[in-house]
């Protein structure tokens, strides 16, 4: 009841998250770790924190696109003071903020003749930033996704919601190359956009690294490419519209497509810039483009030829970008943030890179065999790897461990796209607002239609992996449908004009009473 309901938040404690949660008060935004890794008895072991996640993803409206950036890499290598450097970009050329409905222009950006990362005058080591440390402890390990999605335009006119996610504790003495590979393959998977942050220069076990990771990628697409290839879904069932599948075909991905989106050296500390202009960074970036040309000519030529093609076959995009050190007073111990202390290159490069991460002619939302992704659809497909993972440890996922997670999200996700499918349809004409009464067969016919095209949406996305689950995913949804439109009857019946005929009038007259219309 009312009452108990209003004392029961009288007694939560306001300094709860969770609590805080359930009052709808708005926690302070901050980093929420969505995989954690280790636990008293095996600290190979990962947790995937489902609720962290959820409560970030449903700040993004229904059906809207994302991206995701996330940024792997050594530790102490400044992945967290770079994307605190990213929150405060977003906060400055966001269009909105997640808890607001109207759309909230960009302050133009010279309001005050400054630029965005001018205005801030220190970046914060905790509040408001993911933790970066200025002291040598070792953090905990895991995956960090900020609490509040950020919302940019994309070329075509839409917006799209910004996820950015911090990894910690890979590559370093204490973490196994298994736990290592682990995280980096969890964030390649979730990104649309990663960023592999490396120290002063790509070296040869960063490409290995990234190989070693890449072909699981490439073995899971191949065996999907098989598997489509044999027309796993040509379903022979029944069910109106299976033939209409055919003539469309299980869709064949196009193989020139690689399994992942965007992977990006970002070299930090780089040393080697000729040219000699601060200001003259096109010049810079075409320093950087002829540096990733080296690096991979230079493994083309030797035995690690293959390391190469494995990478460029696995991304759609490979690219480098370079960052100078930002200055000594940033590396000690004592500093707490004074961007005055900065570099003046540093800046200048980091805003140029800012701008390129978050242009809208390049963002590009998460997609998985093409299909771009809505938050609901990311993050069954993040659950459905981070379950991987949790099953398999350290160990690295085999191919077709890889290809059930994926092909095991996609049926979930069909299965969504295709009820809605159907009860849209059915509610613009018997749903809950609707006012019109029809026929019991006009309602059979819309009834069989809406599940016909629900059908087809269903086979249109759910056309890889095991038949065998595939067929069940199916089952669910006609099961589904079946029991929605028992409800759609039932409602339709409700509005039967001759409903109270039958049920009070009719008996009435038959017991004789008079009435008169
Ligand atoms: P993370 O472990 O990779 O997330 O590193 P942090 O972002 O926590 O930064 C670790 C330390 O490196 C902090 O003291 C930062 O001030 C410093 N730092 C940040 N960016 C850079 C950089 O580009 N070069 C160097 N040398 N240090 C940096
Ligand atoms: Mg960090």
């Amino acid at each position: 009841t009312e009452t108990e309901l209003s004392s029961s938040k009288m007694t939560v404690d306001t300094n709860d998250v969770d609590a805080a949660d359930d009052l709808d008060i708005e926690p302070t935004p901050s980093a929420r770790q969505i995989v954690s890794v280790g636990t008293e008895s095996d600290s190979y072991a990962f947790t995937f924190h489902e609720e962290e996640l959820n409560s970030i993803l449903a700040k993004v409206p229904a059906g809207w696109k994302v991206c995701v950036i996330s940024v792997v890499g050594a530790f102490r290598t400044g992945k967290s003071f770079l994307l605190s450097w990213f929150l405060r970009y977003l906060e400055e050329n966001c269009v909105r903020k997640s808890d607001e409905n109207s759309a909230n222009a960009a302050d133009d950006t010279n309001q005050d003749g400054k630029k965005w990362y001018e205005r801030v005058q220190t970046l914060n080591q905790h509040e408001g930033s993911f933790d970066w440390r200025g002291g040598k402890e070792r953090n905990t390990t895991g995956m960090w996704m900020w609490s509040e999605p950020y919302f940019l335009p994309r070329e075509n006119g839409e917006e799209v919601a910004i996820l950015l996610v911090d990894t910690q504790g890979m590559f370093d003495h204490e973490t196994t190359v298994g736990l290592t590979a682990a995280i980096f393959g969890l964030s390649t998977l979730l990104s649309s956009y990663q960023i592999y942050n490396v120290d002063k220069r790509i070296q040869e076990d960063n490409l290995q690294q990234l190989a070693l990771f890449s072909e699981y990628g490439r073995m899971a697409f191949e065996a999907e490419e098989k598997a489509a290839a044999m027309g796993v879904v040509e379903s022979n069932e029944e069910v109106e519209g299976s033939n209409v599948n055919k003539e469309g075909g299980a869709e064949k991905a196009d193989p020139k497509k690689a399994p992942f989106q965007k992977i990006q050296f970002l070299i930090r500390d780089w040393q080697n810039f000729d040219t000699e202009d601060e200001t003259d960074i096109d010049g810079m970036e075409a320093e950087m483009q002829s540096y990733l040309d080296h690096v991979l000519a230079e493994r083309a030529a030797s035995d690690l030829k293959e390391t190469r093609e494995q990478i460029t076959s696995c991304f759609e995009e490979l690219s480098c970008f370079m960052m100078t050190h930002p200055g000594f007073a940033v590396i000690k111990n004592k500093y707490t943030g004074d961007t005055s202390q900065i570099d003046s290159l540093f800046m200048n490069l980091l805003d140029r890179y800012c701008q390129k991460v978050f242009d809208s002619k390049s963002l590009q939302p998460k997609t998985v065999r093409g299909r771009e992704l809505s938050a609901v659809e990311l993050c069954t497909y993040i659950k459905s790897y981070a379950q991987m993972f949790e099953e398999i440890g350290s160990h690295f996922p085999k191919a077709e461990t890889m290809l059930d997670a994926t092909s095991r999200a996609n049926n979930a996700n069909a299965v969504t796209l295709s009820i809605t499918s159907y009860t849209d349809k059915m509610n613009t004409v018997a749903g809950p607002q609707s006012h019109d009464y029809h026929k019991p067969e006009d309602l059979a016919l819309f009834h069989k239609e809406a599940r016909k095209q629900a059908l087809l949406a269903f086979d249109d996305m759910a056309n890889f992996g095991s038949r065998k689950a595939i067929e069940e995913a199916r089952d669910t949804v006609l099961q589904k449908l079946e029991k929605d439109y028992d409800v759609f009857v039932s409602l339709n019946s409700g509005r039967n004009p001759l409903l109270g005929f039958e049920t009070y009038i009719l008996p009435m007259a038959v017991a004789g009473i008079s009435f008169i219309l």
